[in-house]
């Protein structure tokens, strides 16, 4: 199986935004975009994306999950980058065109069709690292996935860090190019020092987030989160499982969980945490690494409570549950 997100689907939705207005939405080759080598988004970062999914159904119908929670996050993305409004409307239009042209190349369960839409400012203009772009261009790549844990993936290894950052603080809920290079330069000396698989990034001692996911600890009935705030990403996986957590009757605790009772908590035997987001759903942490120590979460492997959720949200995007809270939008 190919890596993740490496599989396109040969056509993409595309729209441009040119002198104060989009242009009409049009099917082109997802192969190349045409782009000035002085264009806005690669010299100043005015980039950001989105990453939904879509899934089939055993009858055949194609659902896409939350939408519209997406295309509100990249709709403030784009404000708080300067870029041009998108049009949601479109957005959503290109997003079901295009899944609905690729419907027959949308993998079964456990496969989906991954979305990823971006929006980048295209203006020639090397003289405006201080001014916004005003055009930009606006696509919706499609990408097969696979199930993420084919064989049979290790809980995951996290370091704990306090004194970097993922990116600067007044970025962190934008879903912007800028701040995963930011998060490289750490994350790569992590893996390269202490084997870990992630950072989990806890500025001051704030258990935050990791690079690309939420985290999320499970202590019993009760599952902890950081409140949200305008520094780190408000995943729409992470508030998904959140309210599949309290339809089952655990308690939800969004507030600031510092790292000493992150592993204060830990050291019980069925304490379980997991990071949470589109692409992995929901991934166990076993071992939480701190100025050198290592830390076993709980028993240190897939724990119970993280599997059921999960499944829980497994079985609405694959229709095998009742779609309580209107999450899929059905793809004709
Ligand atoms: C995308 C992302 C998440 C997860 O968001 P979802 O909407 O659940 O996919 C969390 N943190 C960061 C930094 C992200 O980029």
């Amino acid at each position: 199986m190919a890596a993740f997100g490496t599989v396109f689907m040969p056509h993409m939705a595309f729209t441009s935004f040119e002198n104060n207005q989009w242009n009409e939405a049009a099917i082109v080759a997802s192969d190349s975009i045409q782009l000035h080598p002085g264009a806005h988004v690669l010299h100043y970062s005015s980039t950001c994306f989105e990453g939904l999914k879509a899934f089939k159904h055993a009858d055949g119908s194609i659902h896409v999950f939350r939408m519209d929670q997406n295309l509100k996050r990249f709709d403030q993305s784009s404000r708080l980058l300067s870029l041009p409004d998108i049009d949601q409307a479109q957005v959503s239009k290109m997003i079901l065109d295009i899944v609905a042209q690729y419907s027959a190349d949308i993998p079964e369960p456990p496969g989906s069709m991954y979305i990823r839409p971006t929006h980048i400012g295209t203006e020639a203009a090397i003289g405006k690292a201080a001014a916004p772009s005003e055009s930009s261009m606006l696509y919706v790549l499609i990408s097969p996935v696979g199930d993420y844990f084919a064989g049979g993936s290790k809980p995951l290894r996290v370091l704990l860090d306090e004194t970097g950052m993922r990116c600067a603080p007044h970025m962190g809920m934008i879903k912007s190019g800028g701040n995963y290079a930011s998060a490289l330069g750490p994350i790569l000396a992590a893996k390269r020092d202490v084997q870990a698989d992630q950072i989990l990034f806890c500025p001051n001692g704030d258990v935050q987030e990791t690079g690309a996911a939420n985290f999320l600890l499970i202590d019993g009935n009760e599952i902890i989160t950081k409140a949200l705030d305008s520094s780190f990403l408000h995943g729409v996986t992470r508030s998904s499982i959140l309210t599949l957590a309290a339809d089952m009757g655990m308690k939800v605790t969004e507030t600031q969980l510092s790292v000493e009772e992150l592993l204060k908590r830990s050291a019980k035997p069925n304490v379980e945490a997991a990071l949470s987001g589109t692409a992995a759903v929901l991934t166990s942490v076993g071992t939480l690494i701190h100025n050198g120590t290592e830390h076993s979460v709980g028993s240190g492997e897939h724990g119970p409570t993280t599997q059921k959720l999960r499944q829980a949200l497994n079985d609405i995007q694959w229709g095998k549950a009742p779609d309580t809270h209107n999450w899929l939008t059905e793809v004709k």
